[in-house]
């Protein structure tokens, strides 16, 4: 490396299979100086990282720890932009994905390609290997999972295999952080000269001839100039001289199929090149373990009712005393101590009531309220990334494929539906977890469906008032009906506005991990971070303007019956809508517009519109307003209209397209009060 090349700023693509380690390696070369957005256009992930390091006597050192202050007049201290490409299989465009990762290396030209192959996968990792390597970019190999390659009994001859490929090696274990710096000083020397090596795999003379003669004519990679060739939809369109098409004609009228043909070669190449460079040192240790725990968790028979068993234990620990334990001490924390320590400042200092109001009632009851479920959110997501890094959860979606093809869904999408009926917004993030963009948006459509726990408190309060003997059937009804209608959503959707096939289930099952504390607690942060955020923002301001909606007028005037306030004002415009379903008095809609910032707001709204201030004033006064039938109708109503701002803003996010979340708000309220009206008339009929 010369010196004029310290000050420059290297940007490395990290590439590589889904399960390879890239997230770990990302995390060990980042530290904690990365952003997560998602690509344009698409609801992938994007990650961003600076890698830190310090040239000292020909070495790096790569820094990820914050020493902001030691390094700061540090003039060798250069930066490296990591960019966290997807996970993908391959670079044919038949996914967002793979789509981003060949548009990103073509149009933004990294100075490195940073290849991340899982070393106990050889063969398979190596395919794409062969793609970007045609990518006429700079390249390095990182050999990930040496650890675990050495406890499988198996050693790779890293020499012979660099040899056959062309490209530079280095073993690694990321989450080991073993390797690392070496790897980061050989990928700033090979970014430095700028190496593009030769291609490793060769095809027949003529198919060469003609992949040289499009690379030149249309000025591409010799990757694209290969997919010219297959008649690659998105990179035929783009063609500029009529010459390439002739010989497109003519190359494919030798061959049969073109793309066969390149992926065949591929995977001789692959074949004979990891089986010079693999060897066999003793038994496979952690394909035996994989073997015997599976033989038990993937049974035919045992396989549900082990995976039935283990939600059931994780929903019983977050949503179960242990959990509500720690809820109940945030809640009692920031809504009683937090609280009731402002509001006696607010009066030491002789604060205007109405400051007071808006700060004590509104922002911190309402932020209050969500605040109170962090705990279990974190844990929800401590033992789902457990399960993930476990590899486990790879093998439920296995286990519900079979049933969900069938509703047109992938089994993937299992897993977010259950988490689901906890809380809508980690559900909906968790898609993120899903590789195929159909498949997320069909899933995203269809939480909101899932009776979310927040919903709870409005089922107890009327169930207590109306259905008092028969509090338990009611509200498993309404998780049943709310489960009934995701489903026929879900096959309406794929039928309609997300047409298209369900992917072949190409999910090989990744070995049983014993996941290390740090990366299981990296993971949980990385899900929950987004959470904590939206508290803070979308919720902060829900509960400033439900509050001021229901304590001012219209001329802006304090009000003391809320039925005069601006919320009361627009509570009797909506009222008559529900009429047809029963429930058309001003307070219920009112409540239910609360509702849309929380659910559990949708009973607090009433106990102030009604004027009471417990639970069993709440119950009696519900009794004598609604009839049963009345309130079942409204519990339809919360049970299935949209779900809270929160989650909205996280679908809107997830699905990034307001148009389709538009879609989903209007489904979702459509498809409440035609139910509702339904339930109403019918059974109206009948009482
Ligand atoms: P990604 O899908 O490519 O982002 O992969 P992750 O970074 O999430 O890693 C997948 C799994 O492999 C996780 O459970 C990691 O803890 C594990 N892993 C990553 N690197 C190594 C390694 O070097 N050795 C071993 N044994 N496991 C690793
Ligand atoms: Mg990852």
């Amino acid at each position: 490396m010369t010196k004029t090349d310290l000050g420059k700023e290297y940007v490395f693509a990290l590439a590589g299979n889904p399960n390879s380690g890239k997230t770990t390696l990302f995390n060990e070369l980042t530290g904690s100086h990365y952003q997560v957005g998602n690509w344009a256009g698409v609801t992938v992930e994007r990650k961003e990282g600076i890698c830190k390091y310090v040239f000292h006597n020909h070495i790096t050192h790569f820094d990820t720890h914050e020493h902001e202050s030691e390094h700061k007049h540090d003039e060798s201290h250069n930066h490296i932009r990591i960019v966290d490409l997807p996970g993908i299989y391959s670079l044919s465009p038949n996914s967002a994905e793979e789509v981003i990762t060949r548009d990103y290396i073509i149009k933004e030209k990294p100075d490195l390609i940073l290849n991340i192959v899982d070393a106990t996968n050889l063969e398979r990792n190596l395919y794409l290997t062969t793609q970007l390597a045609e990518m006429e970019t700079p390249m390095i190999i990182a050999l990930n999972m040496m650890d675990a390659l050495e406890s499988n009994g198996a050693a790779i001859d890293i020499e012979a295999l660099e040899k056959k490929i062309g490209i530079k090696i280095m073993p690694i274990s990321a989450s080991k952080g073993r390797g690392v710096q070496d790897l980061v000083t050989a990928a700033l020397e090979t970014a430095a000269h700028h190496e593009v090596k030769c291609y490793p795999v060769s095809y027949k003379p003529h198919i060469e001839k003609a992949v040289r003669e499009i690379k030149e004519l249309e000025n591409v990679p010799r990757l694209c100039a290969i997919k010219i060739l297959e008649n690659d939809e998105r990179l035929s369109s783009n063609i500029q001289n009529e010459k390439t098409y002739d010989i497109i004609k003519n190359t494919n009228s030798l061959v049969t199929d073109m793309e066969t043909y390149f992926a065949d070669e591929r995977y001789r190449f692959i074949r004979s090149a990891a089986h010079d460079a693999v060897t066999k040192t003793g038994p496979n240790k952690q394909a035996e373990r994989t073997k015997k725990i599976d033989a038990v968790v993937n049974h035919p028979a045992l396989a549900i009712p082990i995976f039935i068993g283990i939600m059931f234990l994780i929903f019983q620990i977050t949503f179960g005393a242990f959990g509500t334990m720690l809820s109940d001490l945030v809640d009692t924390l920031f809504n009683v101590h937090f609280a009731s320590l402002v509001s006696g400042c607010f009066e030491r200092w002789n604060v205007s009531s109405f400051l007071t109001g808006l700060v004590v009632d509104g922002i911190i009851s309402g932020v209050g309220g969500v605040v109170t479920f962090f705990p279990q959110i974190m844990l929800l997501f401590l033992f789902l990334s457990f399960l993930e890094d476990s590899g486990y959860m790879a093998r439920t979606a296995f286990i519900m494929d079979k049933l969900f093809v069938k509703l047109g869904l992938s089994g993937k999408s299992f897993v977010p539906m259950i988490m689901g009926f906890g809380c809508s917004v980690p559900a909906i993030m968790s898609v993120r977890t899903l590789e195929n963009e159909r498949d997320r948006k069909l899933t995203l459509l269809l939480i909101p469906f899932m009776s979310c726990g927040a919903k709870m408190p409005v089922y107890a309060i009327f169930t207590a008032a109306l259905f008092p003997n028969h509090a338990g059937i009611v509200t498993f009804s309404l998780y049943f009906l709310g489960i009934i209608l995701g489903i026929l959503s879900g096959i309406i959707f794929s039928k309609t506005v997300l047409k298209g096939d369900i992917p072949p289930f190409v999910l090989e099952l990744p070995p049983y991990r014993m996941p290390t504390l740090k990366s299981t607690f990296h993971h949980m942060w990385d899900k929950a971070k987004d959470f904590a955020v939206r508290a803070g923002t979308v919720l902060l301001l829900a509960s400033i303007i439900i509050w001021l909606l229901q304590n001012l007028d219209l001329s802006l005037h304090m009000v003391s019956d809320s039925r005069d306030s601006i919320i009361g004002h627009i509570g009797r415009i909506i009222a008559p809508v529900f009429t047809p379903c029963g429930f058309g008095n001003w307070q219920a809609a009112v409540s239910l517009i609360s509702g849309f910032a929380a659910k559990e707001a949708v009973v607090s709204t009433m106990s102030i519109l009604y004027g009471v201030n417990s639970t069993t004033g709440l119950v009696s006064s519900l009794s004598q307003v609604f009839t049963p039938l009345s309130a079942y109708s409204f519990l339809v109503f919360v049970l299935l209209y949209v779900p809270c701002v929160a989650a909205v803003s996280a679908l809107k996010t997830e699905l990034n397209s307001k148009k389709l979340t538009f879609f989903s708000v209007c489904w979702q309220i459509g498809a409440a009060w035609i139910m509702s009206a339904l339930v109403y008339q019918i059974g109206s009929l009948f009482v």
